[in-house]
């Protein structure tokens, strides 16, 4: 009797449903990213978006802390945007020439992020690296890039490989293979390993600075620094990708923050609020292959305006309340991981949660996972019907792990997810008779 109650939903997602049965019909896989095609019961279809709260198209409420795969670090809908956007709409929605805005905002991510004298900007993460790593080669005259298991780049053949500890090779059908001849995979955290795959033709070493994609892992202490030497021993350009940690770890992101500057650092996510805008940014000796001409970075949609706004006003948000905002994240990801551990210790599900800064990775393992490695301890399949629960529960999450806060959460929206993760552990505690035993090996993540 107890598992029929667990798995019955206590919420309706009939529209929900019918909108992704209509979405089938003419969108490849019913969703517009395959990554939102793992929600379960079905894949949720939203209305609204306000603070921490997200509302879908049956009328139910939801604690957000998926927050868009991360940029909502500022809650939905902020004021600071909306105004700015809302402005600059009625302005022009793109010139495809230069503009005022573009100068501000490159001026305030070259004031924030420690590595920053120069910058570009591009449209998404993806692309964002792809820049990165021709602005390296171009630097460098050479052409090998170092790339650790697990840590994810974006999608682009060139180096979406190795995205998860199992598999070293492309992360989805269709690669050219070819595409990432120059790559050596490296293991993280782990000195000898990259000094062994160091030569005088690595033009990148390119990492998450915290591995926040794999677990969110946080470097053993010196292992950034012995990157840092190692990088300019050899004459690499050393990249860290801070898409995810970039204004979410601190307003300098995880190299503010661990206290190490690379040579070039990609933003995205945070970096626009919801808009899609990325950058990379650098020393000026780097960066002086795009100033001088010589490398060609283009791109239609560029520092669109309207996206150039967004991000203008997210960071001088960010900026202005930085006292307050950072600390507040710590806490914020601090309290949801208890809530989940604590939760899970109460239901007899290991829920284990890794934080940093205002990011989190949440497994359900039998084990501690404190490396890639250690991911395939964990019950992937059962964090899924948790993350089902919890939607059932009024708490929306990321089914592979991932939990974002935002400044926008709340104490009550803490407390009231707190009683929401102990209902979902439950009901997977009674769902889960027993766990089943081989370990998940799905593929990588947003
Ligand atoms: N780098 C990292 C660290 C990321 O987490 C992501 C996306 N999650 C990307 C790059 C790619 O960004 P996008 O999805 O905007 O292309």
């Amino acid at each position: 009797m107890a598992n029929v109650d667990a798995s019955v939903t206590k919420r309706s997602y009939d529209r929900s449903r019918s909108q992704h049965e209509r979405a089938s019909r003419t969108l490849a896989g019913g969703v517009a990213t395959a990554f939102r095609a793992a929600q379960t019961p079905v894949p949720i279809s939203f209305e609204r978006g306000s603070g921490a709260r997200l509302w879908d198209i049956d009328g139910n409420e939801y604690v957000d802390y998926a927050l868009a795969f991360g940029p909502m670090l500022l809650g939905h809908s902020p004021e600071p945007v909306i105004a700015a956007v809302e402005q600059q709409l009625r302005r022009g929605i793109g010139y495809g020439a230069s503009h005022r805005l573009e100068a501000e905002l490159a001026e305030a991510v070259c004031r924030t992020v420690p590595s920053a004298e120069l910058c570009v900007f591009s449209n998404t993460g993806s692309e964002a690296v792809h820049a990165a790593l021709r602005i390296a080669r171009a630097a460098t005259s050479r052409r090998r890039i170092i790339k650790f298991r697990g840590h994810y780049h974006g999608w682009f053949d060139p180096i979406h490989v190795a995205v998860s500890a199992n598999s070293d090779g492309p992360g989805t059908e269709g690669q050219d293979p070819a595409a990432a001849a120059s790559v050596t995979i490296c293991d993280w955290d782990d000195v000898a390993a990259l000094e062994s795959a160091l030569d005088d033709d690595v033009a990148a070493i390119i990492m998450e600075p915290v591995a926040v994609n794999g677990g969110c892992f946080t470097p053993s202490l010196g292992y950034l620094e012995a990157v840092r030497a190692l990088a300019t021993e050899i004459g690499a350009v050393l990249v860290f990708d801070e898409v995810i940690t970039g204004y979410r770890a601190a307003l300098g992101g995880a190299q503010e923050r661990l206290n190490v500057v690379p040579d070039l650092t990609v933003l995205g996510k945070a970096l626009g609020a919801g808009l899609p805008i990325s950058a990379v940014c650098g020393s000026a000796t780097v960066m002086d292959v795009i100033r001088s001409g010589r490398m060609a970075h283009v791109g239609t949609f560029n520092a669109n305006p309207v996206c150039a706004s967004a991000a203008h006003a997210a960071i001088t948000t960010l900026e202005r309340d930085r006292d307050e905002i950072y600390d507040q994240l710590d806490a914020a990801a601090g309290e949801l991981s208890d809530a989940f551990s604590t939760a899970g210790a109460e239901a007899g599900v290991p829920l284990r949660v890794n934080h940093f800064g205002g990011a989190a990775y949440g497994f359900i393992s039998d084990r501690p996972v404190e490396g890639v490695d250690d991911v395939k301890w964990a019950d992937a399949a059962a964090y899924r019907r948790l993350a089902g629960l919890l939607l059932d529960e009024g708490v929306h999450v990321i089914p592979r792990g991932l939990l974002y806060v935002s400044t926008a959460h709340s104490e009550a929206d803490l407390a009231e997810t707190r009683n929401a993760v102990r209902r979902a552990a439950e009901r997977l505690a009674r769902l889960d008779g027993e766990r089943p035993s081989d370990p998940d090996t799905s593929e990588e993540d947003q």
